[in-house]
């Protein structure tokens, strides 16, 4: 039977668990290496990546979850989650923390800034619509999100966030501020797939909104029928 993990290590497992439960599946805490053995699907839920880094770290994760998305199963990272499946992440101090990397694409790790400017925003997100149902847009909560701010050729986008240019201005150390004119014109990347991996910079747990994480299940069910490691779109219901 698939199994669901959810990294317990820090931030909000315990929302995705929920979230979960509302769909009628258990999700499983997942601490340990050998834990991940048990499991054919997980998601890494948001928190502070670098806190989420050192206990992974110290628990000796980063080993077995880069052999489990190397291994083709479905992972999907939300925010911190986000950055802990990038290639690359920018936007951090000196040294950065470990990744485990597997979605091509380079992550801002504090992209719309600090705690302070966390906002909520619906997003556009036509592919969740057609394949869930329900309305075009999404909910988006962003908690000090980052942002995908470069992509390889293979990976989807599935929700990008307009910024007026005047507010959020993308530069490799900070974000800055500026009080002119909104000229909504630039937009950023928020939510992406790449075959057996999703990735969103928002925290869809936060929401009583379960469409992001029934179709995450579709991917984990997929892949428990052996289609799922492909760049191949999820099936409707
Ligand atoms: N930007 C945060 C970090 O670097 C992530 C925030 C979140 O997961 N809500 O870890």
């Amino acid at each position: 039977m698939a199994v669901v993990g959810v990294l317990a290590l820090q931030g909000s497992f315990n929302e995705h668990i929920a979230a979960l439960k509302r769909l009628g599946v258990k999700g499983v805490e997942v601490r340990k290496p050998e834990q991940l053995q048990n499991i054919s699907s997980l998601i890494i839920p948001g928190g502070e990546s670098t806190t989420m880094a050192k206990l992974a770290e110290f628990h000796n994760l980063f080993p077995a979850l880069r052999e489990f998305v190397r291994m083709g199963k479905p992972v999907w990272g939300t925010c911190a989650g986000l950055i802990f499946l990038a290639n690359k992440a920018v936007g951090q101090k000196e040294g950065g923390q470990e990744l485990v990397g597997g979605l091509d694409c380079t992550v801002h790790r504090n992209y719309f800034g600090s705690q302070i400017q966390s906002f909520e925003a619906e997003l556009l997100v036509p592919e969740l619509a057609s394949r869930e149902g329900g309305p075009e847009t999404f909910p988006g909560v962003f908690i000090r999100a980052p942002a995908v701010v470069e992509v390889g050729p293979d990976v989807e986008v599935l929700a990008d966030y307009p910024i007026p240019s005047n507010k959020v201005l993308y530069s490799s150390s900070a974000v800055e501020f500026q009080e002119e004119n909104a000229v909504p014109e630039k937009k950023v990347i928020v939510a992406i797939k790449q075959g057996n991996l999703l990735g969103t910079a928002f925290h869809p747990e936060l929401t009583a909104d379960t469409r992001w994480h029934s179709y995450f299940l579709k991917m984990a069910r997929e892949y428990g029928e052996g289609t799922s490691n492909t760049s191949v779109a999820v099936s409707g219901a």
